[in-house]
Formats: structure tokens, sequence, C-alpha cells
């Protein structure tokens, strides 16, 4: 609880942070939680108080806060080059060497990758790449940029503008040519009596229709999360990237796969286009990529569109973008090691995705048992990536009052017991380490039906 006194770490905080995302209301009530610290998934704070992070910090430290071997490869790689860029003809043999590894985990085998620091600058530089390849194939109009309703892609202003979040309005965005569809998420956005393959249909029809309306030609590409993550965990209705797929490819649009969350792992599967069955024609990539221990994110290229805008750079002999820290030297040595870690296994101990496969039947268990509560609309999720919709009326789906506040009471009630989980919308968001062991499982599931019990109790 927050300590007001003058040299406070919450009051020092205050007074110098500028906060982002953060609501400030509760920082004025409850104080910013400032962290020294990690212990596997836990994070401790300047009191030495210690919480369960379901969420892995934003995502992305699923090899846990206190992993040495992530550590390590890091400090090697500032001991023997900790800087370079990769621009003008030069560029670190971690850059060459990453790269290499990334095309051969990846879904491609073949394609190219550029660097940048973040998911939003990784979906901006995509985005430049199609507006490139538009004019230099001859079609200058081919700009526009089609992506979802709760869809989340970052905050840079292109990125923004990508993001189906209308808090975005408060920045005049989205920027013209930005269109987005509706959410796939058929428990919320299904009609009455309309059955899911219906309702994946009917997203299909809209996406023709989007097309036909505004001109195959003057669209860039479709932009999509395998599964939704800041949009609140939300899945794909059954068959929907199938569908998608085979009109964009109809159409000649690229279909773009940000799997900045559910690259490396999350859903299982390697790539989340894998655990839903297609194949993308570029991947944007970050958070996992690193295991968050570096900030870092990759366009990665398939073969036909890394093919064609190298044909496109060729004939001007240079793609005018690139950034100080792009494929950093240390960067691509952490994300080496970090898909050693995560996939393929490092220093004796078994890939953590091996986890990941192993503890989901018990998350998905857990979550389906929470589902039960008669203030759970709907518990959703793909691997160790889920959400808990709060409703007041089950059966009508009907959300609690906004002043209510109940996701966020939920996520402050688990806080205080020691357990870190994000409101996300009415839902509750949970995100794990994919170091986590089954005790601390347990230890994040009964902290969060106890609030959620206090909750519902409090509010209904
Ligand atoms: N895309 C997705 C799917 C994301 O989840 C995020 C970050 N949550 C981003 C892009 C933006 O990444 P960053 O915050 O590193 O800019």
């Amino acid at each position: 609880m927050r300590d007001d006194s003058p040299n406070s770490w919450e009051a020092r905080a205050d007074a110098h942070s500028f906060y982002g995302f953060t609501d400030l209301p509760s920082i004025a009530e409850r104080g910013t939680v400032v962290l020294t610290h990690g212990e596997g998934p836990y994070v401790v704070d300047v009191h030495g108080r210690k919480y369960l992070d379901s969420n892995s910090g934003l995502w992305n430290m699923v090899a846990g806060f206190d992993h040495k071997g992530m550590a390590e490869a890091a400090k090697a790689q500032y001991d023997r080059f900790p800087g370079y860029h990769s621009l003008f003809g030069r560029m670190s043999d971690q850059t060459v060497m990453l790269s290499e590894k990334l095309i051969e985990v990846s879904p491609f085998k073949r394609g190219k990758v550029f660097y940048t620091n973040s998911g939003s600058e990784a979906n901006d530089t995509m985005v430049k790449m199609l507006w490139f390849l538009g004019r230099s194939e001859g079609k200058p109009e081919r700009r526009k940029i089609l992506t979802r309703k709760n869809g989340y892609h970052g905050v840079t202003a292109v990125a923004a503008s990508m993001t189906g979040k209308p808090y975005n309005e408060v920045f005049g965005l989205p920027l013209d040519g930005f269109i987005h569809l509706t959410c796939p998420h058929y428990w919320r956005e299904g009609r009455k009596g309309e059955t899911e393959a219906e309702f994946t249909a009917r997203m299909g029809k809209e996406l023709e229709d989007v097309i036909e309306r505004e001109g195959a030609d003057t669209i860039a590409a479709f932009v999509a999360e395998p599964v939704m993550g800041a949009g609140g965990v939300i899945p794909p209705s059954e068959g929907y990237f199938k569908t998608v797929a085979l009109i964009l490819k109809k159409h000649g649009i690229p279909l773009v796969a940000d799997e900045v969350i559910t690259g490396f792992g999350r859903t299982g599967s390697d790539w989340g286009c894998q655990a839903y069955d297609f194949i993308p024609d570029a991947i944007i990539s970050s958070k996992n990529l690193t295991a968050g221990y570096f900030p870092m994110g990759a366009v990665i290229l398939g073969p036909e569109l890394a093919d064609r805008l190298q044909a496109a750079v060729e004939e001007v002999e240079e793609f005018p973008h690139g950034f100080t820290a792009s494929g950093h030297p240390v960067g691509c040595a952490v994300a080496l090691k970090a898909i050693e870690v995560i996939m393929e296994g490092s220093d004796g101990a078994a890939p953590l995705i091996d986890n990941v496969r192993a503890l989901t039947p018990k998350f998905e268990a857990e979550m389906a048992r929470l589902a039960k509560h008669p203030h759970i609309g709907e518990a959703r999720g793909k691997g160790l990536m889920g959400a808990l919709e709060a409703v007041k009326d089950k059966a009508t789906k009907t959300p609690f009052d906004g002043d209510l506040s109940v996701s966020e009471r939920i996520a402050n009630t688990c806080t205080d017991h020691g357990l870190i989980c994000r409101p996300l919308g009415q839902a509750v968001v949970l995100c794990p380490a994919f170091v986590m062991i089954e005790p601390q499982m347990d230890e994040m599931f009964q902290k969060l039906e106890a609030a959620l019990n206090k909750v519902f109790e409090e509010v209904v």
C-alpha cells in the first residue's frame, strides 16, 4: 500500500516519472509498485514483497526473471562487442548468425530479417516496406492496411493506427488508410442463433466486401495477431485464418502475422500461425524473441516478399530505413540464447516450450473450472495465454457497469495478495512465464479465485 512519506519510492516515482498506460487515480490511491529484482516467475519490490507475475512482465519474460544463461549470454557479448548498428554495409557476427537462425526456425525456411528495437517499430517497418514496394511496383496507391478492432500492434503513429482500440482517438489516430475489421470473437460478436462456422463465414464476407469497396489495388496488407493479446486474449473463431488467408491470396494481398506475443512457443506451437495452420507472408516478432532480456523486434519476411522487396531495393540501390540499434550485437546474442532456451534446450535443460506443452492441460483445466463461476462469462485462450471475462449476467453476457472497474479491482486484490495479473476491459489476463512449475500455477489460480470471489461479493 502507498507510502506517502516525502522520500518514499512511491513519491519519488510520482515526482519524476511520466506514466504511460497507467490509471492515475489508482496510482494516487495505491502507489506505484517499485521493483528491484526477480526470482523465477516472481518479482520483488523495494519493500521485499514478492509477487507471482502471472503476466511474465508484459508477456515477454518467459524464461523468468533470473535466468543465468540469458544474463551470461548478454554479459559475454557486452564484454566482446557491446554495441553496433547494422547499416552502411556493416553488421555484427551475432546479427548474421541470428538472421540465419530466425529463418531456420521460422515457418518460411527462406526469407530475410530486419531488426528494430520494439514490436511497434517492427510493425512500422513492415508498413514502410510495403509502401516502398507498392511505389516500386508501379502501385503507389497500394497503401491501406487492414487490421481488426481490438487488435494491438503498438504505440508508434503507424502501429497505433493499426491498433483497433478507441483510446487512440486522444491522439487523433488512426491515420487515414487504416481500416479495422470486426474482431473475430465468436462469444462476443456472434449473433443470436449464428453458428461459429456461420460467424467465420461472415468475417470472410466482411473482408471480401471491404476489399471490393476499397479496391484490392489500394490495400498493402492484412495484419493480424494469431491470438489477440492486449485486446483481451482472443483466439480466432474456428476456421478464421483459413478463410481469411484464402480471400487474401485470391486478391494478392499479403497476410502479415503479428507474432509479438504468440511467437516462440506461447501457444504451445513454435509460432501462432502454426497453431492455426496458416503460413503468412511475413512475421512481426519481439518480446519472446529475447525472452525480454533485451529490447528488440524483427520483421521476418517470407520468401516471396523478401524476393520482391530485394528486387525493389536493388532498383534504387538502398532502403532508406534503420535504427541506431538495429541488429544490436548484444540483442542478437541474447536472442540466439533465447531461441536455444525456448526451442532447443540449453545447458542441459529441456526446451522451455516443452514445459508450455506440459503445463497447458492444467492451465486449461483450471480456466475451465473458474469458467463455472456465475460471474465468469467466458474462459478463453491458447497454450499458456488465457483470459477470464467477468460478466454481470452470464446468460445475457451483460458486462458489469464500467464504473465498478471490476477487472481492475480483481487485479488490485490479487496484487495485495502477491499476485500480479492484468485487467483488460472486463477480462483478467494470464500469461505466465514458461518456467512456471505446477505448485506456482496452483498458487496463481488459488490467489486469483480468492480475488474473484471477494470482488464479485462486493459488486453483486
Ligand atoms: N504487437 C503486439 C501483438 C503486441 O502485443 C505488442 C506489445 N504488447 C506490440 C506489437 C508492440 O510491441 P512494443 O511494445 O515492443 O512496441
